[in-house]
């Protein structure tokens, strides 16, 4: 067939934004110029945060926030088995030990319940986690005011992996307002909801936080008199006061995540214009699709189904049998605690079986702005031939 590949997700790239790279090409400025700042202020100012730190990822940003909130050896990191393996990796990166938190099978975030069960077990075994990372799947947000009052219960600290929920609400706030969180990280991935290529961010009300934050995504080096150990030496100086990594944003990649910002309200409510067309479509059918609350604005990262009523082979192949049309289904995600890397460390199949059941059944079908009305009847059809 002739026809177009339909891509799951897909970024949407106008004049505005190639004319805004440009410019950074044309100025003195590829690098540590205003471009970040101008970034990271709007991110903070569409999020209601006060302070964000742009990194040249999400998986940087996850990595420097552990290492701000004090993540080290001996310490234990708790996030959702249903996500990108950098949302735990970062803990890794930190010589820090990881579990995780089963889901809930029909929003697919990490389940509240199953984190005060795994809370009172930890307790009593003297084992709680320093950090939880929920992770908000799809672009919707965690029960973040329970996950927060047992933060306060159990003395942990909150990282929101909010890579796909940028442009989200969650009780009528932006997600990125930390008001139930320490610190969030949004990815600027193509594939997310906006980007800068490669980038991400790490958004904070705390200006310790900040600050650490900002150090070590350079080096660990400051230049700022006040936090050095002895007065400057002259205009050359600045002191490394930590181990840190050039993790930083370029002005080139600033520019297009701060035009693609202005595209963001839009881009969001188009993604939600296509998703309310395919929960019409599977409503009445044997197909579920993943529960929104109504506490929730989803930014619709992706639109995910589980073939609830499939066995494993049938869910397979209605994959591969889109991917065969031309029509790119995926599944988001392996769980990771399934992932080679994690069983050596000691994980296992059973682990947690909310999120293994999860894998058997989910499958996520193409959303992005371009998408045209006529791809997403294609998609439909094919998708309820294959099903049924
Ligand atoms: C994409 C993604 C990341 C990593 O983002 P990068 O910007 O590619 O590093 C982390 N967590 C989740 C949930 C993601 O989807």
């Amino acid at each position: 067939m002739a026809n177009k590949v339909i891509p799951y997700g897909k970024q949407s790239i106008s004049q505005d934004d190639i004319n805004a790279v440009i410019d950074v090409l044309k100025s003195d400025w590829l690098t540590q110029g205003p471009a970040v700042p101008a970034f990271e202020s709007a991110i903070a100012e569409y999020c209601g945060a006060h302070y964000a730190c742009a990194t040249n990822s999400a998986t940087s940003a996850l990595h420097i926030a552990c290492l701000a909130l004090d993540v080290g050896k001996g310490d234990i990191v708790w996030t959702s088995p249903i996500s990108f393996v950098a949302s735990s990796n970062c803990a890794l990166y930190c010589g820090a030990e990881v579990d995780f938190v089963d889901i809930d099978l029909e929003t697919g975030n990490m389940s509240v319940a199953a984190l005060k069960e795994k809370l009172t077990l930890a307790k009593q075994s003297q084992r709680l986690p320093k950090v939880v990372i929920p992770v908000h799947l799809a672009g919707q947000s965690c029960d973040m005011a329970s996950i927060n009052a047992l933060a306060k219960e159990y003395g942990f600290k909150v990282i929101e992996d909010a890579s796909h929920a940028i442009g989200a609400k969650y009780k009528d706030k932006p997600v990125g307002s930390c008001v139930y969180s320490d610190i969030t990280v949004f990815s600027f991935h193509p594939v997310k909801i906006i980007t800068s290529a490669e980038g991400g961010m790490a958004v904070t009300n705390c200006a310790e936080l900040n600050k650490k934050m900002s150090r070590l995504r350079s080096h660990g080096i400051t230049n700022i008199p006040e936090e050095m150990t002895e007065s400057s030496h002259g205009p050359w100086y600045y002191q490394q006061l930590e181990l840190g990594f050039n993790y930083r944003m370029t002005d080139m990649q600033a520019a297009l995540g701060l035009s693609q910002l202005k595209q963001l309200d839009n881009f969001v409510s188009v993604r939600n214009d296509i998703a309310t067309t395919y929960n019409y479509a599977f409503a009445n059918s044997t197909v579920a699709h993943l529960t929104q609350s109504n506490e929730c604005y989803s930014s619709y990262h992706l639109y995910i189904v589980r073939l609830t009523q499939c066995d494993e082979e049938k869910h397979k192949s209605v994959i591969s049998g889109m991917r065969e049309q031309g029509i790119i289904a995926h599944l988001h995600y392996i769980p990771i605690h399934l992932q080679p890397y994690y069983q050596a460390l000691g994980f296992s199949d059973g682990d947690f079986p909310n999120a293994e059941s999860y894998y058997k059944q989910a499958v996520t079908i193409p959303l992005h702005p371009t998408m045209t009305a006529d791809e997403q009847k294609a998609v439909i059809t094919a998708f309820f031939n294959l099903v049924n």
